[in-house]
């Protein structure tokens, strides 16, 4: 499989509300539970395109939203643990033994039939490294584990141990899962970023469909997400794709 999967595992407890509390406090003479009674539906979403508008972004930190991410390469972890306000859990290669791993193949290979065969047969060839590597380093770790301990124990134990070596020779390309939560305000900036069209072709794909599910669980909050251009002048100047009008398009009618 080539797409990322990602799946919304949870959310804030009613995020646009919790929100558009957490603002209106700023405003507002009220105490805290009067305030959140008072939030209707009808107000909230006015409220929160008031501060979209506004630029006024510190309360939808209050928001935040975890997803499970599947099928993707670990070039695209290297990317995404970048951004800094955010909280990962990712599946590790010290304890999980890649038996038969999976890989992620670039579209431009999968679409040239000699690269394709080129790729493929250098991930079987990753694999038969790794395979023997660790069946050779278990051996010299099976010494130093103790001797006490069952057979089968014992080899099981010096195979563990093992894998945080072996697993160097596997490739950028090796598929990875992860467990991601960022609040709102790390969203908005994780699509300005990566919904860019100067942005790796799997990140944005995964970005895009976070993006989907984001407005689908709170719409206002994330009604004008998307790349930079969707509000303002292209800022990546000489490196502009220039097809702002296309961009902003497609943004607007993203959903899921
Ligand atoms: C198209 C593209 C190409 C890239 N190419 C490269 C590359 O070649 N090499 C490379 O190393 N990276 C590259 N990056 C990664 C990029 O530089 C950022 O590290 C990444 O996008 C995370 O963005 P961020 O810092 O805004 O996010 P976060 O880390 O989530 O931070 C969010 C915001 O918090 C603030 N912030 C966070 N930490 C600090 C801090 N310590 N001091 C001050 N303010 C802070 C900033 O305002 C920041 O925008 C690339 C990114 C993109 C989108």
């Amino acid at each position: 499989m080539n797409k990322p999967y990602v799946v919304l595992l949870g959310s804030s407890y009613d995020p646009q509300r919790v929100v558009a509390s957490a603002a209106k406090l700023c405003y507002s003479s009220s105490d805290i539970s009067a305030l959140v009674e008072k939030q209707t539906e009808e107000k909230t979403a006015a409220f929160i395109e008031m501060l979209a508008d506004m630029g006024h972004e510190s309360p939808i930190e209050h928001a935040s939203f975890t997803f499970g991410i599947e099928h993707v390469s670990r070039a695209l972890l290297a990317q995404i643990t970048r951004h800094r306000i955010a909280s990962f859990s990712v599946q590790s290669q010290r304890y999980v033994k890649a038996k038969q791993f999976e890989y992620v193949t670039p579209p431009r290979i999968a679409a040239n039939a000699e690269a394709l065969s080129v790729y493929s047969s250098f991930m079987e060839e990753a694999q038969k490294t790794y395979d023997k590597l660790a069946a050779l380093l278990a051996e010299d770790e099976l010494a130093a584990v103790d001797s006490a301990l069952p057979e089968e124990e014992r080899r099981k134990k010096a195979e563990k141990a093992v894998l945080e070596d072996a697993r160097f020779v596997l490739p950028n390309a090796a598929a990875t899962k992860m467990v991601l939560t960022m609040n709102a305000r790390s969203l908005l900036n994780f699509f300005r970023h990566r919904c860019c069209n100067r942005a790796q072709w799997e990140i944005r794909s995964l970005a895009d469909q976070m993006l989907k599910l984001c407005r689908e669980a709170a719409p206002q909050i994330f009604k004008n997400a998307g790349p930079s251009c969707l509000c303002k002048a292209c800022p990546e100047g000489k490196m502009s794709c220039g097809k702002m009008p296309e961009v902003r398009e497609k943004y607007k009618n993203l959903l899921v």
